[in-house]
């Protein structure tokens, strides 16, 4: 299903959102508790009914709402979690956000575009501490060959082999494109094209983006449209957390969560929440103007697990070790380990003026495994679904009547088995060896029958075995 390309994001409706935000304000318990109800059918939610959760605020609603969150992640992703590494290529940019290490006008940052033999180093490194995915990260502005700087960088990225080890899924997120470079991006075998809108509210949109291309809200908002045109069908969304109010930002999420389903019949494979961390050169990112407190966070985490059950929630290592776990719960199913947001940052661990913001979570990659599995979660480097052509619509099929499951579960299984055997620490293999016993028990005869002989095929030197 395809449709013309919009040029304009008419589809955000602010008037819209601020109606159902003020109608929401007045439901009571009883309301509350059907649409906890209909998101059990893990069918998911209107707009409306995300305003009404939205405003809860009751502590007895407020728990009834994690809990529906933690049934909702476990029917759908079980004890998964999905690791990457982001990998900042350049922190080259020509745009002025006042949130961002990067924004042009920023000089007390050190300007860095990696060459293609500085990205190997960096590629080398991230697959020796045992990464199988990374999202590329880059500024809008990109070294003479100008798009094709990425598009090189890809390829230098798949190239690397190392022992058992190799990258085998490159996540996007860089500047919106056209529809013809994003074909190109498209033809580089890339898995997700990721890109935030930042804050769907165009008033406090124009008022922090002040220079450079990204001044423009509709050219960013329909990107999506023309990545999808361009064939990318999976795709990641997001907003900046702090700009504006994070309530109003989750309805116009479903805006555009539901723009996507109606031009193609499938919406983000992924979303993600970045909050504004402190960053070098930006008053505002130390002092956002809406913070979201953690009560409020976990509760939006809450919710759009509710509202979009089958499409993955990204927590990246801005926020603290803690924050993560909780919101494992709630509905993460993908997050960052061992993180570096300086352009040759793993190779060079401590040099941090390059970086775009600070961490919250420092943790090396062993270590946040063995945290992440001493919780009882599954580390999954899995990347079958996208390199066995599940993606978009045929991804979203497979997903809905609950059937990714009998593929994710043994993959996530012999992928972390890899890990532990090729790179993991003797304590974390101690830890996770116990853990993959549990899950194999937990199966029916069927699937652990299925799931024994793939780990089998792992023990006896198989590597990338899935299904
Ligand atoms: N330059 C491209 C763009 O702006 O879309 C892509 C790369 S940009 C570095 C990736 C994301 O970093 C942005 O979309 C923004 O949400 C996030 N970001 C920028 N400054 C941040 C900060 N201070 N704290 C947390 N996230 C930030
Ligand atoms: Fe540049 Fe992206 Fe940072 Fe804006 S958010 S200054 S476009 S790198």
């Amino acid at each position: 299903m395809t449709t013309a390309v919009v040029d304009e994001g008419t589809f955000i409706d602010e008037a819209a959102i601020d109606k159902a935000l003020q109608a929401a304000a007045t439901k009571d318990a009883g309301r509350v508790r059907e649409i906890f109800a209909k998101a059990r059918e893990l069918k998911g939610l209107d707009m409306d009914e995300v305003a009404v959760l939205s405003s809860v605020s009751d502590p007895e609603l407020l728990g009834e709402l994690f809990n529906t969150a933690r049934d909702v992640k476990d029917a759908i992703y079980g004890a998964r979690l999905v690791l990457f590494a982001p990998l900042y290529i350049s922190n080259l940019c020509t745009n002025d956000c006042l949130y961002c290490a990067f924004r042009v006008r920023n000089k007390e940052l050190k300007r860095r575009a990696l060459t293609q033999a500085e990205i190997r180093h960096e590629v080398e490194v991230l697959v020796d501490q045992g990464h199988k995915r990374v999202l590329l990260v880059a500024g809008e502005s990109y070294p003479k060959q100008g798009f094709g700087y990425v598009l090189d960088a890809i390829a230098t990225i798949y190239s690397v082999k190392r022992g058992n080890g190799e990258i085998r899924r490159v996540n996007v997120n860089v500047a919106p494109l056209s529809v013809s470079d994003f074909k190109a991006l498209k033809g580089s075998g890339i898995g997700t094209f990721q890109l935030f809108q930042e804050t769907y509210h165009r008033g406090t949109y124009a008022s922090v983006h002040v220079g450079g291309k990204k001044k423009d809200y509709d050219w960013r908002v329909t990107g999506m449209h023309r990545a999808m045109e361009a064939g990318i069908d999976d795709v990641g969304i997001g907003v900046l957390f702090g700009l504006f109010d994070w309530r109003f930002e989750i309805l116009a999420l479903m805006q555009h969560v539901r723009e996507l389903e109606r031009a193609y019949g499938v919406g983000p494979h992924t979303i993600s929440m970045p909050r504004l961390e402190p960053a070098i050169g930006s008053d505002m990112a130390s002092e956002p103007p809406q913070p979201v407190s953690d009560v409020d966070f976990r509760k939006l985490v809450a919710i759009l697990r509710l509202a979009v059950p089958y499409t993955g929630m990204i927590m990246s290592t801005r926020e603290t070790a803690n924050i993560r776990r909780e919101t494992f719960a709630l509905g993460v199913s993908q997050i960052s380990a061992g993180s570096r947001t300086n352009p040759g940052g793993y190779e060079e661990n401590e040099k941090f003026d390059t970086a775009q913001f600070q961490l919250g979570d420092h943790r090396g990659l062993d270590e946040v495994i063995r945290d992440v599995a001493d919780l009882g979660y599954v580390p999954s480097f899995c990347t079958a679904c996208y390199r066995l052509g599940r993606t978009g619509m045929d991804f979203m099929d497979l997903a809905k009547p609950g059937d990714i499951k009998h593929h994710c579960d043994p993959n996530a299984l012999t992928t972390f088995l890899e890990y532990l055997i090729d790179y993991g620490s003797e304590e974390t293999r101690a830890v996770g060896n116990d853990l993959i016993a549990r899950k194999v028990a937990e199966m029916d005869d069927v699937r652990r029958a299925h799931t024994e002989k793939m780990l089998d095929q792992v023990r006896a030197g198989g590597r990338d075995v899935l299904c």
